[in-house]
């Protein structure tokens, strides 16, 4: 076979970066450095990852107890059969809604698992989207009718002022950073809001220190600065703005001795960013997980975009821009979500979140429909159950019996929130199984392992979810299945077949992934190699203000300010501050307990959430899970670098090592999340040592705490406590030891 060079896309974090990959006789050679300097790759060549001896290779079945790690070698038709027969089985005693799939952050082929999931008839898809771009789509969608595009770092070039709230670049979008960075270079201005002094910050122009949870409160005290000091675009408001009266009215609750005493950020610098915003135009506005991380995540997202339209900065080069539909069929068309019933559909977990269930998503797609021609790809948002109800619901039967759960590049005994919950949910399901790269804390209380083809193993079509106007495409650098030696699959072959066993043959006619994509680009008179070939594809012009010809895709044709469909649905249809459940102001009698505050939940490199914990080199930057406390709050509590310190708040208490930071505030803690010990044992009580250092034991998915429009849960404003661990023992209380 000898050398061949492939070009395949890199799924290891978010930028999706198309990598050079030598193979040689179906064996990984190299691949070409990354092309941005950010890149977590320069510390570590993914052969250690591909070839890891822990991967998995061949589709297991449990024959011990759940959790004791005891298990078959059996092949994929063994598996799929077994599988689906057990899937109608139980859809025939409970209905299709027993079963529910978690999937992680947009990792891999999205669009089958929903394909596979309307077919079935099941609305109960859960994941990370209320607390991840989905709130953002949503928001954006509902006050715009259409989500501006946030990933298109291009646009950056014309940008003069970027403010970041709750978002770190450098760890978080590699390519964005770059580009704000290049940007900066030419004279743009660079407002970052956030409780830490990031990154991002270090490079700030101006840096917001706020108090976690508080943002909308500081959005709605610019607002009121813009509005007072007569810095927004009258004409464009005047024409193209519902509810601006009523905003600055709601406003003007919001004066800057208020909203400093609120969230801690002195009132000059929220004057000082107001103007900056405004007055450096176009600005844009880009929100991060620190904002969708709050349990009143609606307001916050809110008042950036009012912020955005009230100075003019709506589909202007450099600002706001709204694209449109793409010209391919998108992946939202490849879900079928047609063949879900209206009367399963009602039935998803969390519809008390109304704004990102069933009555929300259709009032936006039908006035979205009506202007654009096509509905917004808003990162799979359709029909997406709660995950903290959906682990409710398995683990009580309330509103009704969830029994099967089946989990797609998706780790839950550490990405959601209160473990303990979780733990139960997964141990009591009738059918479990999950498809990975490696055995999880999660995968060891599974009836079926079945492994996954690697980035390196598959092909793929990307576009952000159409959240950019570029396509790219990546083949696979090597096949899945290497006989005598491993058989993993795609995601694509997993729920096709699945599919094809239980009645779906008819809507799966591809065999291959590379068909799917052939028939998505079929409108484009482009096939899957060309755009290979090619690398990418982006539209020649782009045309802006398309506004003026169309109105925007909402129920007035406006930029809602005063949102119509929040009203609608019985809700605020302006943002507004709400103190956090947990807080020193609100729940004073806890902090005399729990004094200080817990954020988490923040990307860190070299690893993405969960993953890549098994690979030695990153391990080295950090062998173990670590917070970050004041210099003033360590001499307190007296601990300092190194230290191994019990986080606790009232849901639970786990230990990580002591990182003194003086870019936290004395108030605050912050803690890594994602920690679990690959090299710990599988089975029961270590779970990959998932009890030791998992910050989600510390927190809760308490549904009456989510967000009441959209679900997010709280990850940013749990009250805790931090002390010296004074000893590791296996008391069965805490935590088993600490090897070494
Ligand atoms: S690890 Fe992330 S930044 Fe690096 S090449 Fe892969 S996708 Fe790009």
């Amino acid at each position: 076979m000898g050398k061949e060079i492939k070009h395949s896309l890199c799924f290891w974090c978010k930028p999706r970066c198309r990598l050079r990959v030598e193979v040689e006789d179906n064996r990984l050679v190299r691949i070409q450095g990354s092309p941005i300097k950010a890149c977590p790759r320069k510390y570590c060549p993914d052969l250690e990852r591909f070839y890891h001896p822990d991967r998995l290779t061949y589709p297991l079945k449990r024959i011990g107890d759940k959790g004791q790690n005891r298990w078959q070698r059996i092949t994929w038709d063994e598996a799929l059969n077994e599988i689906a027969s057990k899937l109608a089985d139980l859809k025939g005693r409970h209905g299709a809604e027993t079963l529910a799939v978690s999937r992680g952050t947009s990792r891999t082929h999205e669009e089958f698992t929903m394909r596979f999931l309307n077919l079935f008839g099941s609305p109960n898809q859960c994941g990370q989207a209320q607390i991840c771009h989905g709130n953002s789509a949503v928001v954006a969608t509902a006050l715009f009718g259409w989500w501006p595009y946030w990933m298109n770092t291009e646009k950056l070039a014309n940008t003069k002022c970027v403010m970041l709230i709750g978002r770190n670049p450098p760890h978080t979008h590699q390519t964005i950073w770059e580009g704000i960075l290049k940007a900066k270079e030419n004279g743009t201005k660079l407002i970052v809001i956030d409780p830490r002094r990031c990154e991002s910050a270090e490079e700030a122009d101006l840096w917001l220190q706020v108090r976690p949870g508080t943002d909308a409160a500081l959005l709605l005290g610019m607002i009121d600065v813009i509005i007072r000091e007569g810095l927004y675009d009258r004409e464009f408001v005047t024409k193209w703005c519902h509810g601006f009266d009523e905003l600055a009215e709601r406003a003007r609750q919001y004066p800057l001795r208020k909203v400093s005493e609120i969230t801690w950020v002195p009132e000059e610098q929220i004057r000082a960013a107001a103007r900056m915003f405004a007055t450096e135009t176009p600005s844009c506005a880009m929100e991060g997980m620190g904002v969708a991380h709050q349990p009143n995540s609606y307001s916050p997202i809110a008042a950036r975009h009012i912020l955005s339209a009230i100075v003019g900065n709506v589909d202007v080069p450099g600002g706001e821009e709204l694209m449109g539909p793409a010209p391919f069929v998108t992946e939202l068309e490849m879900e079928m979500a047609g063949a879900l019933s209206a009367e399963q559909r009602a039935k998803v977990l969390g519809k008390q979140f109304r704004l990102y269930t069933s009555p929300g998503y259709e009032l936006i797609q039908s006035n979205v429909e009506r202007v654009w021609g096509k509905r917004c790809d808003m990162f799979g948002y359709n029909h997406i159950a709660t995950a903290p109800s959906v682990y409710k619901a398995i683990a009580t039967s309330d509103p009704y019996p969830v029994r099967a759960l089946i989990t797609v590049a998706s780790n839950p005994m550490v990405t959601i929130p209160d473990t303990k919950l979780v733990y139960k949910a997964l141990k009591s399901l009738d059918l479990y199984v999950v498809t990975d790269y490696f055995m999880t804390p999660s995968a060891a209380l599974a009836d079926y392992v079945l492994p996954s083809a690697s980035w390196l193993e598959r092909p793929h079509l990307w576009n952000y979810h159409n959240t950019t106007p570029v396509l790219r495409a990546g083949e696979a650098a090597l096949p899945p299945s290497i006989p005598g030696k491993y058989d993993r699959r795609t995601d694509f072959d997993f729920w096709r077949g699945l599919g094809m066993r239980l009645g779906q043959a008819e809507h799966w006619p591809w065999e291959s992934l590379e068909e799917t994509y052939d028939y998505r680009l079929k409108p484009m008179g482009m096939t899957f190699q060309d755009l290979v070939e090619k690398g990418k594809w982006a539209p020649e012009t782009y045309e802006y203000r398309k506004y003026e010809k169309t109105g925007f895709g909402t129920p007035t044709g406006k930029i809602e300010l005063w949102s119509t469909v929040m009203e609608t649905l019985g809700y605020d249809p302006l943002p507004s501050y709400k103190e956090p459940p947990e807080s020193p102001t609100r729940t004073p009698e806890l902090s005399d307990q729990y004094p200080l505050i817990l954020i988490t939940g923040g990307r860190f490199h070299p690893f993405f959430h969960s993953e890549h914990r098994q690979v030695e080199t990153l391990r080295k930057y950090y062998p173990w899970a670590t917070m970050q406390i004041h210099p003033d709050t360590a001499a307190e509590v007296g601990v300092a670098d190194d230290d191994w310190v019990w986080i606790e708040t009232q849901h639970g208490r786990v230990m990580q090592k002591v990182q003194v930071f003086e870019g936290v505030d004395r108030r605050v803690v912050h803690a890594q999340h994602g920690w679990w010990y690959p090299e710990m044992p599988a089975e029961e009580p270590w779970l990959h040592g998932v009890w030791i250092s998992n910050i989600n034991v510390c927190t809760s998915g308490d549904e009456s705490t989510c967000d009441e429009a959209l679900g997010s849960w709280p990850l940013r404003t749990f009250q805790c406590r931090v002390y010296k661990v004074q000893s590791f023992g296996q008391d069965g209380k805490t935590v088993p030891p600490i090897p070494g």
